[in-house]
């Protein structure tokens, strides 16, 4: 006999990121901090070793008034103020498609509902062979089978694999589904240039012949893309899409704002016809209304507050930052380059993966490191480093170390 129902897998999630932070800890503690490389946090961390949190932020959420932050939101769709703020933040003048914004908790909030919305019990979802753990968790949960595509062909994205997979799925089941997160690809820190954006449309509006087409983009980290507003410019592309393809763009105020605990996001919703996005506005606003009914007020506020009276300040804070990461990856990859340490193709954002093709090989390279100190999270067919938590003086080095310890095996 059973509680739950049928479908759902009972296995308990197996957090393995969260055992591995924890040993990396403790190992602090028993040897010193100088003696560990702590790059197993996700998350943006100081030089001090401390989470960043934005002055320009925190302290414009201070500020909210008690009724602000007590109140619920103005609608299940959240506030009008900020889904007009978010479509402007990441979309502005680069399209002319007919759209809409569904407030969610998280850039989470924003993927799960398409999951669940758009791909019916037993479908399959498409994802990259390299990705973010939560896409299978949420297709699991909603009983979804998942393919994946190979991510990379020559340093490139691989758009063949793309195309290939989307058109298997597409003949099975008349409807395609796909996540391509970018840019600043967790965990590898790719982004796709125009050209790539070009051929993935391409083989949307292509596949868009036989059934509809979705495509979720998922954007968590382009607020730190090295190449600042230029990396938001890709979007002017999805203009060309036809009218059976419909464009989700998954944001997250967690890495634009520092505030991963306010869990505030949305779904951009973009087609060419306004029907299409009114169809599945109805069906994500009763989504958002029936799971978690409207998104955190003060969040929303904030966001609005901080773009519109503290934008300057906002953006020098966050340029400083984008500067730290620049630093640390770029000593990162260029020791790891020097040394012959591979690594997936890095551009920009939190995370570079060294390349692992056997997952074997990735387990034992692992426990080595872990060995001497250095800890590292395990992503499929890769190791994660943290250069977002990792300070420049724990960059340097690091890349040599790694590979010695790797030639061992
Ligand atoms: N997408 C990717 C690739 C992520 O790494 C994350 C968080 O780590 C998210 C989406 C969602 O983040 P949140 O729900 O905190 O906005």
């Amino acid at each position: 006999m059973r509680f739950v129902k049928e479908q759902v897998d009972l296995q308990p999630i197996v957090d393995t990121v969260f055992a591995i932070v924890a040993q990396a800890k403790q190992a602090k503690k028993e040897l010193g901090e100088a003696a560990v490389v702590d790059a197993t946090i996700g998350s943006l961390y100081d030089e001090n070793g401390k989470i960043v949190a934005f002055d320009s932020v925190f302290g414009t959420l201070k500020q909210l008034p008690n009724e602000v932050m007590a109140a619920y939101a103005g609608s299940f769709t959240g506030n009008p103020n900020y889904r007009e703020h978010v479509y402007d933040w990441v979309v502005g003048d680069r399209s002319k498609l007919a759209h809409s914004v569904i407030a969610t908790p998280g850039g989470t909030g924003a993927v799960s509902i398409t999951v669940s919305e758009m791909l019916d019990e037993g479908e399959t979802l498409i994802l990259p062979e390299i990705c973010w753990g939560s896409y299978s968790l949420m297709a699991s949960m909603d009983n979804l089978k998942t393919r994946s595509y190979s991510l990379f062909e020559g340093g490139h994205f691989n758009v063949a694999s793309f195309r290939q997979v989307c058109e298997e799925v597409m003949q099975q089941q008349k409807k395609v589904v796909a996540i391509i997160n970018d840019p600043c690809h967790n965990p590898t820190g790719y982004s796709l240039s125009d050209d790539e954006w070009n051929a993935v449309i391409d083989v949307l509006n292509e596949l868009s012949k036989q059934g509809p087409v979705i495509l979720l983009n998922d954007i968590a980290y382009i607020d730190f893309a090295y190449r600042g507003e230029a990396a938001r410019d890709y979007i002017r592309n999805f203009d060309r899409i036809s009218e059976n393809v419909f464009v989700i763009i998954a944001f997250s105020i967690s890495k634009s704002m520092t505030a991963y605990g306010m869990r505030c996001g949305a779904a951009i919703l973009m087609a060419q016809k306004q029907e299409s996005v009114r169809e599945v506005e109805i069906v994500f606003e009763k989504a958002a209304r029936a799971i978690w009914s409207n998104v955190n007020n003060a969040a929303m506020e904030t966001f609005v507050s901080v773009i519109t009276d503290e934008r300057s300040s906002y953006e020098a804070e966050k340029d400083s930052y984008v500067q730290l990461l620049r630093e640390r990856s770029s000593i990162f990859t260029k020791e790891a380059d020097a040394c012959q340490l591979a690594y997936y193709p890095y551009k920009e954002g939190f995370f570079v993966t060294l390349q692992m093709e056997d997952n074997a090989q990735r387990d034992a390279f692992h426990e080595a490191l872990m060995k001497e100190h250095i800890y590292t999270v395990k992503v499929n067919k890769g190791i994660r480093v943290a250069v977002c938590s990792l300070p420049v003086e724990k960059c340097y080095g690091l890349a040599k170390r790694m590979k010695d310890i790797l030639d061992t095996l």
